[in-house]
């Protein structure tokens, strides 16, 4: 049987790219601010409905240059139920992250838990759109806004969600998104920051090349951040066909949540009002006893079964060795986030899953629970 992954990357036809690589070829500018990373900044842009955006290697280094382009410093309030790059960015900014809990019913950070969290060292508040579904934007705005604190989103698995008819990458003093193989939209490595004035993009663009102005002026101690051309035609020609992948991870994630939905002991994420999902991931949370198995073995069935599933978010950041060790790192000031650590699978959703393997899996899921 063909093993079955969490994602599957969607590509656009070779024969395209092919073309887009025909040109690069006989251009022969490869990275630097080329014809196609111009043109896909725009574009991007404008897909987004967002005023500038600045395009990255990565998401990663988008984030910690967005740390460096707003100067953040000190102590930055952040949700441990996260990829490792989000902490990790606070940490090589030389910062300190100060982990807040996670609201269970959504999975991102608890608005209600951030203002106890701010001393006169906070800077920042780095929330994190999970699985693409929308932070708690006004509460936590106006938390930044009354302690005169910047947000930066990481928004990561938000390309192609919105709020209220916005995407959900438009929020904040900045917002990071990732075209990483395994997110919605990929450039096979890639990501962006999103900004709202040309002076904090111009900022942003000589952070991430060295700290280049022009030729012979180099303003800051930047980073090397820069997109290259193959990515960047890669990005345009994946453009044209995210909507239709969007529409089929949101179908296939709405066939699972039918199947899903009246099993006992097994939790999925309600929709928020006035968001539009993407369909980036499934998670589904094994409460072990209602269920009758942990989740653990439920992942392990799973995997007898050719079905590999992921445990996003788990382990906890804040339980990584060189974390644990913080005060805000204690368990038990993080019990939604320890909970849904211990709890999480993520099932296989991507635009090409047959939908009779996403019927498979739940049925699987269903049928486990009633196995002794
Ligand atoms: C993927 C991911 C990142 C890192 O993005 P890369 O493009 O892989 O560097 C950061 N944060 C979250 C939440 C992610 O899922």
């Amino acid at each position: 049987m063909s093993e079955t992954y969490v994602t599957q990357p969607s590509l656009p036809p070779l024969d395209e790219f092919v073309t887009s690589l025909e040109q690069i070829w006989s251009s022969k500018q490869l990275t630097n601010n080329g014809p196609f990373h111009q043109e896909f900044e725009t574009a991007l842009a404008e897909y987004l409905g967002v005023p500038y955006i600045s395009l990255f290697c990565n998401g990663m280094t988008a984030l910690q240059v967005g740390l460096q382009a707003l100067k953040i410093s000190g102590e930055v309030i952040t949700s441990p139920y996260t990829f490792p790059a989000t902490t990790h960015a606070i940490y090589w900014n030389h910062c300190t992250p100060v982990f807040c809990d996670i609201d269970q019913d959504t999975c991102n950070i608890d608005p209600e838990k951030i203002e106890s969290l701010i001393t006169p060292k906070t800077t920042c508040i780095i929330p994190v759109h999970v699985y693409g579904m929308p932070c708690s934007i006004d509460k936590i705005q106006r938390i930044a806004d009354n302690y005169g604190l910047k947000v930066i989103y990481d928004a990561a698995h938000a390309f192609g969600a919105k709020l209220n008819g916005a995407s959900l990458c438009s929020f904040g003093d900045l917002s990071m998104v990732s075209f990483h193989a395994t997110k919605v939209f990929n450039t096979i490595e890639g990501g962006a920051l999103v900004t709202h004035d040309e002076k904090l993009k111009k900022r942003v663009d000589y952070l991430k090349n060295f700290g280049f102005a022009d030729e012979n002026t180099i303003v800051a101690p930047g980073s090397n951040g820069k997109m290259n051309e193959v990515q960047a035609a890669l990005g345009l020609l994946q453009l044209k066909y995210v909507d239709e992948a969007i529409e089929k991870r949101v179908r296939l994630a709405q066939i699972y949540k039918e199947q899903l939905t009246d099993i006992p002991g097994i939790r999925i994420l309600d929709a928020i009002d006035g968001s539009t999902p993407n369909g980036a991931y499934c998670p589904i949370f094994v409460q072990e006893l209602a269920y009758g198995k942990s989740r653990d073995q439920l992942y392990e069935i799973l995997k007898e079964e050719s079905i590999h599933g992921r445990r996003y978010f788990y382990p906890l950041i804040s339980q990584l060795a060189y974390y644990r060790g913080l005060p805000s790192s204690s368990p038990d000031r993080l019990p939604h986030a320890v909970a849904a650590a211990d709890q999480v699978i993520c099932l296989p959703l991507y635009a090409s899953l047959d939908p009779e393997m996403v019927e498979r899996i739940a049925n699987i899921v269903r049928n486990a629970a009633a196995s002794g």
